[in-house]
């Protein structure tokens, strides 16, 4: 069965070469929602009667997301203001997209889940109407060298 959890960070971020207001540095309340796929756990202990503790998925998720992104100006590189930023900055190395940062995130809940849990989703709303979605399978045909790239400055 399916458990999911919704998440909510602040951030910012700029499109260059983006035909619209997203060429412009702005601001999104982004909401993530991480949806789980797994059997409930049967045998005695903290975690009976369920698929994942949402406790352990809120740790893995500040650890992992939460702690990098939030308040964070996110930056693919190639933005003008790119190497004035001196403040809490996630250097990504692609396209700040909902699309490409879902599937970042994905990767990253997925590498840090424990066994007998399988990550059902991820889904990152970038406004109250708009998210992209990604799933394990999205990441078969990802180069995670792109990922691994990826640095923060907290
Ligand atoms: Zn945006």
């Amino acid at each position: 069965m399916k458990i999911s959890k919704r998440f909510s960070f602040d951030a910012s971020h700029q499109l260059v070469g983006h035909e619209g207001k997203c060429a412009n540095l702005h601001g999104h309340t982004y909401q993530l929602e991480v949806c789980l796929n797994g059997q409930i756990k049967q045998e005695q202990g903290s975690d009976q009667g369920m698929v994942y503790d949402f406790g352990h998925l809120k740790s893995l998720v500040q650890a992992e997301i939460l702690s990098h992104f939030d308040h964070a100006v996110i930056l693919q590189g190639n933005e003008p203001i790119a190497s004035l930023v001196e403040t809490k900055r996630a250097v990504l190395g692609f396209r700040t997209t909902a699309e490409n940062m879902s599937l970042y995130m994905a990767y990253l809940i997925q590498k840090g889940l424990a066994d007998g849990v399988e990550l059902e989703y991820v889904r990152l709303w970038e406004t109250g109407s708009s998210y992209a979605e990604a799933e394990s399978a999205d990441l078969l045909g990802v180069n995670l060298g792109t990922f691994d790239a990826v640095r923060f400055y907290d």
